[in-house]
């Protein structure tokens, strides 16, 4: 990159580009949905809050993905966001 030259900057991802769910695999897709959900944590800059795994405009779209698919296995919002964050277990009965 040459001196002076402008960094690209990481576009931001509009909802209708998130990534798809297979509604009738969410119980196989949990476990890595719960590895998203774990790994791409906001982090506040003073800029706005992003990723701290990919520095996308949080929530990033895995993030969004993963909490859209433990919703679909059956987890409930409250449940995501306390696994997510490290302050909760998996809810009974899943993985
Ligand atoms: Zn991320």
């Amino acid at each position: 990159m040459a001196v002076g030259a402008v960094r690209p900057v990481v576009p931001v991802v509009q909802e209708e580009q998130d990534y798809p769910i297979d509604l009738e695999n969410a119980e196989r897709d949990a476990g890595l949905a719960q590895w998203a959900v774990r790994v791409h944590q906001p982090q506040d800059w003073p800029h706005g809050r992003f990723c701290v795994n990919d520095r996308a405009r949080w929530p990033c779209p895995l993030y969004r993905w993963g909490f859209r698919v433990l919703l679909a296995a059956g987890w409930s919002e409250a449940a995501v966001e306390a696994y997510a964050t490290g302050s909760g277990p998996p809810p009974a009965g899943t993985r």
